[in-house]
């Protein structure tokens, strides 16, 4: 069988569950909304308005894109981590800015 890079999480390789559930009598295929896209912004409300590629690459992290070789989606834990780091960074950044208290 055939790997799908969008079949599982980018970072931890986490395999985003699909199940087939009944609707009004037909089969349908269910996807649980377990991840995000790395370079769309998303409907999610944990991540509204965020795109995670953009935070990697405040960090300085470049997503390489490249759909048949890697997922372009991530679990929401990891994408949650994204997201943390954004904000560590910030943190982090707004202080040596005003403070100038970090030396590398
Ligand atoms: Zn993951």
């Amino acid at each position: 069988m055939e790997e799908i890079p969008n079949a599982s999480c980018r970072f931890c390789k986490v395999t985003f569950k699909t199940e087939f559930g009944k609707f009004g009598g037909t089969e349908i295929k269910v996807c649980h909304s377990t991840s995000v896209n790395l370079s769309c912004a998303t409907k999610n409300k944990d991540f509204l308005g965020l795109i995670l590629s953009e935070v990697c690459r405040t960090v300085g992290l470049i997503i390489e894109r490249d759909d048949t070789k890697f997922s372009s989606r991530v679990y929401n834990p990891c994408a949650r981590k994204i997201k943390n780091l954004g904000q560590l960074y910030k943190f982090f950044n707004e202080a040596q800015s005003r403070e100038g208290i970090l030396t590398l």
